[in-house]
């Protein structure tokens, strides 16, 4: 959809901001724009019965009246597909609060504004509007939730399999390893992501049949890349409720040696064990993988279940910072803080750090720079099938990905 089509309101109690909002819009190229001075007059324009559905709404924060984070919650609450772009004077991180609220309260939030409003800040974030809005559907967790039975036939059947995505040494753009992610090959349903279906498992006492079948194929599938590359390494998550099972660390190793890979070519990924009743028996089975030679990796470091003290409590060998970080880094200060300091606490504990999420051009650039040692991300590559990954591998130009000749990661 052009410009032209699209139908703006821009929310501004101070008259010659509102003005130069009115004016780089119409420079952009818009044609069809209302304003009003504070939330409740937006609300009434939004929800007059006469009133053409609106598509972008450009706000103020601080306005007498009903303020910028009223009117969120409030088109939150009537579930409108408008999509927003706060403009305020406030500073970052106060800035960065509102939009994660907004987001809470089911608003598509395009992008924020510092002040003052340009055209250049304004026409990226105009471009991300999508013409369909919010999708008011629910999450699709619920929408393809599976029966316990579907479940145990997928897995009798044998249709869950790992897929792929590449971890490279930030400093070399090399291929050091990757992780597995689950997958379900549904006949009908073509391919599953995770969502729709760890927790269930989780909850049901399937868990570690996927966890087996998951250690089970990906470590064949690396004795195989093992051998033309020998420091490589597959990342296989495991659930804390498998790690409640105290001979899962024998049955692990047995598996993985049955396929012939050293457990050093191994490393699981775990969040949230310091949570669980049984914390003594999770100790004793991550303590007797490390002592097999498997790497442990704390995933998705820095969120509320992920925290600084299991690093005292389990011999960690691997940071993964999560991506809400990397997701914010570019824009947040305090985002970029949070990743210096554990990258920092990750060099002086002697463990790697792998920057999870790295979408952009501008995220991996960053995380370079903060001296993250190895990133995961979109940017890179999504996860794939084994053999579209080793497809990958074999095409994947490492010297490239370095930029030691000032050349671009994006070249590939
Ligand atoms: P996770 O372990 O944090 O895995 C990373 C997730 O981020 C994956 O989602 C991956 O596809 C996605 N991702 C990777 N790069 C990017 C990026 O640049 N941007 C964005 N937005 N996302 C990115 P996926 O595959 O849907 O897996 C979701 C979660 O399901 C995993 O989160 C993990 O907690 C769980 N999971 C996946 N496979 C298994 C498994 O075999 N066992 C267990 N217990 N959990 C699993
Ligand atoms: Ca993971
Ligand atoms: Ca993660």
């Amino acid at each position: 959809m052009g410009i032209a089509e699209l139908k703006f309101l821009v929310v501004e109690d101070h008259e010659f901001q509102r003005g130069m909002v009115l004016k780089t819009l119409a420079a952009l190229g818009a044609t069809q724009m209302c304003w009003a001075t504070d939330g409740l007059g937006a609300l009434q324009l939004i929800q007059a019965p006469e009133a053409a559905t609106t598509d972008i709404i450009i706000s103020d924060l601080d306005m007498p009246g009903m303020d910028g984070m009223e009117l969120m919650r409030h088109l939150g609450a009537a579930r409108t597909t408008v999509s927003v772009i706060l403009a305020s004077a406030l500073d970052g991180a106060l800035l960065a609060s509102v939009e994660t609220m907004a987001k809470a309260y089911g608003i598509t939030i395009l992008g924020v504004i510092e002040k003052p409003v340009t055209a250049a800040k304004l026409a990226p974030l105009i471009n991300r509007h999508r013409s369909t809005g919010r999708d008011p559907s629910p999450p699709e967790s619920t929408a393809t939730a599976f029966t316990f039975a579907e479940l145990v036939e997928g897995l009798n059947r044998d249709q869950f399999e790992p897929f792929f995505q590449p971890k490279l040494e930030m400093a070399t753009g090399r291929i050091k390893g990757a992780e597995a992610l689950a997958r379900w090959r549904h006949p009908q349903k073509g391919i599953v992501e995770p969502l729709a279906f760890i927790e269930i498992m989780e909850n049901n006492g399937l868990i570690d049949t996927l966890t087996w079948q998951m250690v089970q194929k990906s470590a064949a599938f690396c004795q195989r890349w093992a051998a033309s590359a020998a420091e490589v390494t597959i990342a296989v998550n495991l659930s804390v409720k498998s790690l409640t099972d105290v001979l899962l660390a024998e049955r692990l190793t047995e598996l993985v040696r049955g396929e012939n890979l050293d457990p050093c070519h191994m490393i699981f990924e775990v969040t949230e064990s310091a949570t669980t009743d049984d914390f003594g028996v999770v100790l004793e089975n991550l303590s007797r993988l490390r002592m097999k030679g498997f790497g442990l990796s704390l995933d998705d470091y820095g969120t509320g279940y992920s925290s600084m003290q299991q690093l005292t409590l389990i011999p960690f060998t691997e940071l993964k910072i999560d991506q809400s970080f990397i997701n914010n880094a570019a824009r947040q200060q305090s985002a970029r803080i949070i990743i210096e300091s554990s990258l920092e606490m990750a060099k002086r504990l002697t463990i790697s750090s792998v920057a999870e999420g790295v979408e952009t051009q501008q995220d991996w650039d960053l995380l370079r720079q903060l001296g993250s040692q190895l990133a995961q991300g979109y940017f890179i590559a999504r996860p794939m099938a084994a053999e579209t990954f080793t497809q990958w591998a074999r095409r994947h130009p490492c010297a490239r990905l370095a930029g030691r000749e000032g050349r671009s990661v994006s070249g590939f």
